[in-house]
């Protein structure tokens, strides 16, 4: 991600350093400071488990010339226990001032409460891609005749739609307040239901969704595998906010690449069909049809960029054809900075039980080893993940589904992992 100029200082402690950037790029030390946030609910089960892996595949890779220095910082149940508040600034600001950090996941309670932690981080860093790829490992269950053909990677912008938190409660003065508003000055009479009502906004900007496409597009110029970028909006309906975000994405596509892009109409008016090598191809597709494609034409898409909401759909959609949530990576990124976590929640009728599955961890730090450059260390994670999935020593929600399983626990499947990188 690119990054203007600045000057890291106070970049060192006692035991490790901080990672710094000059200019675009990314300064890693051998020993860097990691901060992490362990998760509620099977947080502390998966941390258990992924952060010895971790360890082993820095090891693995470069024989104690690298390690990571881990930094508890808290959020949640463990930051309301120990500090009296659910996000405190100073996680905030040493996750912001080490650039590159992970997480496990944080419950949000639904309909009241407390806002999502997760959203107010992502929005507080302004971590405005989340990224996350959904590829199949051999040997994984799953409900699909053809599961090695879901090779896609999901950018879902991370900090507008109706995620930005917009909202009125139904019964307050200010919803009433919107409902006048909307009716009144706005023309649209009779269009709401008398009675309660909660009212919520949607704002997709131009600079929003273009940051987002440009990142999308600029992972497909970069991958030799991955050459069609799809905008997957809901613009037939919400056409001034998903609709204008397909044509803000067209606009990068046209304005910003030169013939290193060309759209789908093109692709057919002009070559029949056939993409060029070096060039990316950008089509869109409305969200409903989307989540039927990713099921019946898997292997026609690569890229998907999309707004926050149908990204927190479809990238779930995504990981259950590769063997569900137990092992869907994902990482939001910012301009330099990195905060790494699996796509699942808390799922806290789990916690404490040392049962789920920690490979969506695992895997959301083979991202965060990649973006640091530790391109060794991320290739002996997945080697030790892959042969212990290969070798049917699984957690319980692969063993339901694969005969001749030996179902292990959260800790055990961390030390086959760990076994199988030596
Ligand atoms: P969830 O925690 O993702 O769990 C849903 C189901 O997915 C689980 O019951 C389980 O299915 C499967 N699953 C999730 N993690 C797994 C793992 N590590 N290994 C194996 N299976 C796993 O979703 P939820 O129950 O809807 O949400 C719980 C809380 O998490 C909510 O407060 C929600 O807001 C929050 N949340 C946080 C994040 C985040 O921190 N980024 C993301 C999503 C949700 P089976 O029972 O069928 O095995």
């Amino acid at each position: 991600m690119n990054s203007p100029p600045n000057s890291d200082s106070d970049s060192a402690s006692s035991e490790g350093t901080r990672i710094t950037r000059s200019g675009d790029t990314l300064n890693v030390p051998d020993h860097p400071i990691i901060p992490y946030i362990e998760g509620d609910g099977v947080g502390a089960d998966i941390w258990a488990a992924a952060k010895p892996v971790f360890d082993a595949a820095v090891e693995t890779a470069y024989d104690g010339e690298r390690s990571i220095v881990w930094k508890e910082v808290f959020a949640g149940e463990k930051a309301k226990k120990n500090t009296g508040e659910l996000l405190p600034d100073e996680t905030v600001e040493t996750i912001r001032k080490h650039r590159v950090a992970a997480k496990g996941p944080l419950t949000t309670p639904v309909g009241a409460g407390f806002r999502s932690l997760n959203v107010a981080l992502r929005q507080k860093l302004d971590l405005y891609a989340n990224v996350r790829p959904t590829y199949y490992i051999d040997g994984v269950p799953s409900p699909m005749k053809n599961p090695e053909q879901m090779d896609m990677i999901t950018f879902r912008e991370n900090t507008e739609d109706v995620y930005a938190g917009i909202e009125w409660e139904a019964g307050t003065d200010g919803v009433e307040e919107v409902r006048r508003f909307v009716e009144e000055q706005m023309g649209y009479d009779e269009t709401i239901h008398d009675g309660p009502v909660g009212i919520g906004i949607k704002p997709i900007t131009e600079f929003g969704t273009k940051r987002l496409v440009r990142e999308a597009i600029d992972y497909a110029l970069e991958s030799n595998t991955h050459q069609f970028v799809t905008l997957v909006h809901k613009g037939n309906i919400m056409k001034f906010t998903e609709g204008a975000f397909r044509d803000w994405g067209y606009e990068v596509a046209r304005e910003e690449y030169g013939e290193e892009v060309i759209t789908e109409d093109t692709l057919w008016e002009e070559r029949d069909g056939d993409p060029p090598e070096d060039a990316v191809v950008v089509n869109d597709r409305i969200a409903d049809n989307m989540l039927q494609q990713i099921q019946t034409r898997t292997d026609q898409y690569d890229v998907l960029a999309m707004p926050n909401l149908n990204g927190d759909y479809l990238s779930d959609a995504c990981g259950a054809q590769i063997g569900g949530l137990g092992i869907a990576p994902g990482a939001n990124f910012g301009d330099a900075a990195c905060l790494a976590e699996p796509v699942h929640g808390s799922a806290n009728k789990y916690a404490g039980q040392n049962k789920v599955n920690p490979s969506a961890l695992i895997l959301s730090g083979r991202l965060m080893l990649e973006y640091m450059g530790w391109e060794e260390a991320a290739d002996a994670l997945l080697d030790g993940l892959a042969t212990t999935i290969d070798q049917k020593r699984v957690t319980y929600d692969f063993a339901r589904n694969l005969e001749g399983a030996e179902r292990l626990s959260t800790s055990e499947f961390g030390h086959a992992v760990v076994e199988n990188m030596d």
